[in-house]
């Protein structure tokens, strides 16, 4: 069975990840891709090869298509995933799933109301090295998980200075773009929930409007553990890392917060240290492979609308803490859905 996918949004993720990680399921087709700008839409199709342009969303989602993937800014996403699943289409949507919790909520009661697949394009998740570092931990390799660190602070590419550092009404801002993932990937390698958190944020000279381009965070999660997580727009030779440390041993990862399948894993114990194996294939190839996955009904995408309403709760409460200068209790009030 193909799967046929509309793209709803012109993007530079769908353009640079995205079409080649449908193309790459022997399944996979692109059909139809919607910009909000007709002439926009026509030349991203000639570009990518999709047989399609169209310049509405009831133009794409009266296609014939089984999927979307919602790839445009922030604001957009909630109105444009109730609409594809009131069409029964299957919805891969970009994080943060919405501008708050609340509305990620009502995306994900909807997906599950209608009985269509949801997820969160959090491609951290799909990461070897990620993958390595849970089970690692799962398998008790460190002991008692102890805290965390993670490194992602980042310098924003030229051509991405747009919306992120201008515009807070589209979800702008280091918070909502890096915090997200990093809280996803904390969870994911954790295997727990983060239950508070304090935050700083900074603007250090990229975003403006009143928007932040760097962030600190503390974190407590539910077994104990603490974590911190730098993000940031504005450091160009920072490098990025992902640290466990356990009371028999600690993980230390460098250069894996990244859309590269790149970077290493090291386990140090009384035994000494040891680099950690794990595969090097694409991340987001492996997202969408568990996505068309879970639409033939063999389980779920790597990372859930639930997960998605994790990361967007985690990333307002240390919004919240950065305002108030108090730290800030988590609760992504997964409860009330049921
Ligand atoms: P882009 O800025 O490339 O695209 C976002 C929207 O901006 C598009 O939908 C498009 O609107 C509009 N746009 C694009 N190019 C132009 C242009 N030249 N002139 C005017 N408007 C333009 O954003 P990203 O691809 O970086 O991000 C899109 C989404 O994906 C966000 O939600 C982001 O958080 C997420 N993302 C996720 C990543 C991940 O690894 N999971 C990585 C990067 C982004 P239209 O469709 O109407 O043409």
């Amino acid at each position: 069975m193909s799967v046929r996918w509309g793209l709803i949004g012109a993007s530079t993720i769908a353009r640079q990840f995205m079409i080649d990680a449908i193309r790459a399921q022997g399944n996979g087709e692109i059909a139809a891709v919607m910009s909000s700008s007709p002439e926009r839409a026509t030349a991203y199709a000639g570009e990518n090869n999709i047989p399609l342009a169209v310049s509405t969303l009831d133009a794409l989602l009266g296609a014939d298509i089984d999927a979307v993937y919602i790839s445009t800014t922030n604001e957009l996403h909630l109105e444009q995933a109730l609409a594809a699943i009131k069409t029964g289409k299957h919805v891969l949507c970009e994080k943060p799933l919405a501008l708050t919790s609340a509305d990620a909520r009502k995306m994900v009661a909807a997906a599950r109301a209608a009985g269509i697949v949801l997820g969160t394009n959090h491609h951290l998740r799909n990461a070897g090295a990620h993958r390595a570092m849970r089970d690692a931990i799962a398998a008790g390799r460190i002991g008692k998980p102890i805290a965390a660190r993670v490194f992602h602070s980042v310098y924003l590419p030229e051509n991405l200075q747009g919306w992120r550092i201008t515009r807070p009404e589209a979800g702008g801002g280091v918070v909502l773009d890096i915090t997200v993932h990093d809280a996803d990937t904390l969870r994911f390698v954790l295997g727990d929930d983060p239950v508070e958190v304090s935050c700083f944020t900074q603007s250090a000279g990229m975003a403006g409007s009143g928007l932040e381009d760097g962030a600190m965070c503390i974190w407590r999660f539910k077994s104990g553990v603490i974590a911190q997580s730098h993000e940031g727009f504005t450091t160009k030779f920072a490098g990025t890392g992902f640290e466990v440390h356990g009371s028999e041993g600690s993980l230390i990862a460098s250069n894996v917060m990244t859309q590269k399948p790149v970077g290493s894993v090291m386990l140090r114990t009384a035994r000494g240290e040891e680099q950690l194996s794990f595969d090097h294939d694409d991340l987001y190839t492996r997202s969408m492979h568990q996505f068309h996955a879970a639409i033939r009904g063999e389980g779920q995408p790597s990372a859930t609308g639930d997960d998605g309403i994790w990361s967007l709760a985690s990333a307002e409460a240390a919004l919240q803490s950065a305002s108030s200068g108090k730290a800030v209790k988590i609760d992504p009030k997964l409860g009330s859905m049921n």
